[in-house]
């Protein structure tokens, strides 16, 4: 079937409106005024694409934690948040970047590591403690460690 080209992708809610992107789960186009943003997806927030809100960051937490069990231990995975660490982008020398290791978790091998910002390679500003799994140079996959978790080893 041809596409008519002129055709744009227009919100399954708001027909007047253009769509900006869909729904991770039931893939339908949306508006970015009904579109709920969750462990870097968008969801429509219907009840079977998991709800709105809270209930929807909890599915997608409860999702990443499951995916995160391949790759760290119980403890870590508790000790920690789902929010991942941002890639290592640097582009000049400016982006995100993970210094030093310590605390190396004897069951999963995870080790703490602190995100800065920098800037032309110089990090200016901590950008919170992470537990890291390191896959070769430059490839990790990151959970920021909880503030209250933090502050008993401060
Ligand atoms: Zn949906
Ligand atoms: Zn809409
Ligand atoms: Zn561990």
């Amino acid at each position: 079937m041809l596409f008519d080209r002129t055709e744009e992708k227009r919100c399954t809610r708001h027909p007047m409106r253009k769509a900006d992107s869909f729904c991770h789960r039931c893939k339908r186009h949306f508006c970015i005024d009904c579109l709920i943003e969750a462990e870097g997806y968008y969801y429509c927030g219907d009840p079977e694409c998991g709800g709105s809100g809270r209930e929807l960051a909890a599915t997608a937490a409860a999702e990443t934690n499951q995916k995160h069990a391949e790759l760290f231990c119980p403890e870590c995975i508790s000790t920690t948040e789902t929010e991942i660490a941002r890639s290592t982008f640097t582009l000049n020398g400016c982006g995100t970047m993970l210094y030093g290791s310590g605390r190396k978790c004897p069951k999963c091998g995870s080790e703490e590591s602190s995100a800065w910002w920098c800037l032309f390679f110089i990090p200016i500003l901590r950008d919170g403690r992470y537990r890291v799994r390191w896959f070769g140079s430059g490839r990790y996959i990151g959970r920021k460690i909880k503030a209250e978790v933090l502050g008993k080893h401060a």
